[in-house]
């Protein structure tokens, strides 16, 4: 075998740009420990009442985004089901790596009727790289339920649907049905706890802007408003070194900086150790579909929890029922997701004898979080594989290993 390099992926990788200008002068009227960084965040700043406020968010924000939206092919127009489409994929995930995915979607799957009744695993190929597989589930679920009794209008509506929550019933209601719906997601939070200078527990702001937010919206554009507070925290009022300099908030915001929203925590990822085997007969490979849990609906390898080293792996083969076979390449590799790492380590194995029929021997147990056993394995060819198999970035690297 040769010696094993480390790569990592990660599952919805980050939403925001990093590359900012920096303004950091901060404004006069800041009491001076506020300048000073972000220690004594709670005491530095004075929680304010927000409506007050607000009101005026309409008149700056509505030319400046009429001036500064970006071109993105969702924006073309506000067809409810392109706006429900691009909200969804957008979850957690960049712009740049939606905008492709997005019109390739939109080809296959035009409207609403064609997602209801596309199979699963053209579902899965089309969502294939965007990570969190259950929101295309979720995606298909409720398009089965539009096409029956037709698209809602309103938010109270358009959260009884799956995958629907407050954020996207908002930015849904009011950018494609013009209702002054608010969409409130972690963009517009770092925008109004910094204007406001809003010093309240980061996890009640949410709840609380969307109701603060929604008597403030204007009688026309109401889609617009909505997108100009998320493009205002996507592009300018940036997580660390908002540029202040372009904002149109700059003249009523009371922090001018990023002392605010206070930074959570974020909680511990499990570790899990695996690993992979990418079994190889003649021309073909051997993977299996996902049926439960993480990464439901796509396609793998055989993975087992035990972390099998070199040496160990001839006496599993072995007892497993495998007589012929010879190892390839290994490589080790960590994927991220949003609440556990994967630390696998790879090997190829060569064989011609039918790697479903083995049988797992005692004391080794596969990945309960949703692969399956031997059993569950067929052999593909690669370029199958490739080009029509939805194979997750968490399994996709490992295609190299057998090229
Ligand atoms: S709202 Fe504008 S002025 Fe205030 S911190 Fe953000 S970018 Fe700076």
């Amino acid at each position: 075998m040769q010696a094993m390099k480390q790569k990592t992926t990660k599952t919805a990788p980050e939403t925001l740009l990093s590359s900012a200008r920096t303004d950091k002068t901060p404004p006069e009227d800041l009491p001076s420990s506020a300048q000073n960084g972000s220690g004594a965040i709670q005491s530095a700043f004075r929680a304010v009442p927000a409506k007050k406020d607000l009101t005026i968010l309409p008149a700056l924000l509505l030319p400046w985004y009429g001036k500064n939206r970006r071109v993105l092919p969702w924006r073309e127009n506000t067809d409810p089901y392109r706006v429900w489409i691009s909200e969804i994929m957008l979850q957690q995930t960049r712009v740049e790596a939606v905008k492709e995915k997005y019109l390739q979607f939109l080809t296959a799957l035009p409207n609403v009727f064609a997602l209801a009744d596309c199979s699963e695993d053209t579902l899965m190929k089309l969502w294939e790289g965007l990570g969190y597989y259950s929101r295309a589930r979720n995606l298909q679920k409720a398009a089965r339920m539009i096409a029956q009794n037709g698209f809602p209008e309103t938010a109270e509506e358009l959260k009884k649907l799956p995958g629907i929550g407050d954020y996207t019933a908002g930015a849904i209601a009011s950018i494609a049905f013009e209702q002054a719906a608010p969409a409130v997601d972690g963009n517009v939070v770092r925008v109004l706890s910094r204007v406001l200078a809003d010093t309240r527990d980061a996890a009640t702001l949410k709840t609380a802007f969307q109701q603060e937010l929604a008597p403030v919206y204007p009688p026309k554009k109401r889609g617009d408003f909505t997108q100009s507070l998320m493009e205002l925290g996507a592009t300018v009022c940036l997580p660390s070194s908002p540029l202040c300099g372009r904002c149109p908030l700059q003249k009523i915001c009371k922090t001018r900086g990023d002392a605010l929203p206070a930074k959570r925590e974020k909680p511990q990822k499990r570790q899990i150790k695996a690993a992979v085997l990418l079994f190889r007969s003649g021309g073909g490979i051997w993977l299996c579909k996902r049926i439960n849990g993480l990464l439901k609906g796509t396609y793998g390898f055989f993975f087992t929890q035990n972390p099998l080293q070199k040496d160990q792996l001839s006496d599993f083969l072995s007892r497993a029922g495998l007589q012929n076979f010879s190892f390839g390449k290994s490589e080790k590799h960590r994927h991220v997701f949003s609440h556990v790492e994967w630390d696998m380590t790879a090997y190829v194995v060569d064989t011609e004898e039918n790697v479903s029929a083995l049988s797992l021997p005692d004391g080794y147990f596969v990945d309960n979080e949703g692969a399956t056993d031997f059993s569950a394995l067929r052999l593909f060819s690669v370029q199958e594989a490739v080009s029509s198999l939805s194979v997750p970035s968490a399994f996709r690297w490992c295609l190299d290993l057998l090229l």
